[in-house]
């Protein structure tokens, strides 16, 4: 991860510069600070978790990006692409447009793909002898890549199942505009619906509920994030939003 100004960001066009956007480090220590609470329940020594936490857990958000980048940069219609980590994870940014809806299809599920295949590789350490500690945070680790996998499925803007959605509905349909007109439509009914449905499901299984009410806010503050790139950014990102998760 490297931080590139103007100049190198062009010069490295061809071989995807790492931007630190705004808030670069709060996913880093973030991630420190979860493992290192983890390591603490497991006996695993706190410095050694939050090290393995920072780099393993900003590593899985960045394999999860360059899935994106890799597939997009085969296409004609995409200038350049780049991951910046920012806010509440990392995004990709994309120069260009896509010609058709499968491109869009193909970039958008390349980022859980890359997730989940992540997973699977750190999963697949954990069987070398190691400690007990040692393996229950790898573990950790891959379930963290299973779960950036699937959250950023849900189909919801701006993460990865809703540009899936809008790519398939595109290639159904012939047209872009269309597919985003249905999932508009979806997404006013869901704006009236979920609310009260959030506010029952903690009423009921107050867990539950919370857990749902602070992703729908995450990913609505990393909405509002993502519309409102930095000067510095919005110099660099063209007509198209960026994409990603937040996380990413
Ligand atoms: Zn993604």
């Amino acid at each position: 991860m490297v931080s590139l100004s103007r100049a190198h960001a062009l010069r490295f066009r061809r071989s995807v510069p790492v931007t630190l956007g705004r808030g670069a480090l709060a996913p880093i220590l973030g991630f420190a600070v979860v493992f290192a609470g983890f390591g603490a329940r497991t006996g695993m020594p706190l410095a050694a978790a939050a090290v393995l936490g920072a780099i393993g857990g900003t590593s899985s958000l960045l394999v999860h990006e360059f899935g994106h980048v890799r597939v997009a940069r085969r296409f004609d219609g995409i200038r350049s692409a780049s991951v910046s980590l920012l806010w509440l994870g990392a995004a990709t940014r994309l120069e260009g447009a896509y010609k058709r809806g499968s491109e869009q299809t193909r970039v958008a599920i390349a980022g859980p793909r890359a997730s989940f295949e992540f997973g699977l590789s750190i999963a697949a350490l954990a069987v070398l002898p190691m400690p007990l500690p040692l393996r229950e945070a790898v573990l950790m680790l891959a379930l963290l890549n299973v779960a950036i996998g699937v959250l950023t499925l849900i189909p919801a803007y701006p993460l990865d199942g809703y540009k899936l959605m809008v790519g398939l509905l595109w290639s159904a349909t012939g047209s872009r505009q269309s597919a985003q007109r249905v999932l508009g439509r979806i997404g006013r009914v869901a704006a009236v619906i979920v609310p009260p449905a959030t506010a029952i499901l903690v009423a009921a299984k107050p867990s539950i509920g919370l857990g749902a009410a602070i992703m729908a806010g995450t990913l609505f503050m990393q909405n509002q994030l993502l519309r409102k790139p930095s000067p510095n950014a919005r110099k660099r990102v063209a007509a198209r939003p960026p994409s990603g998760p937040g996380a990413r």
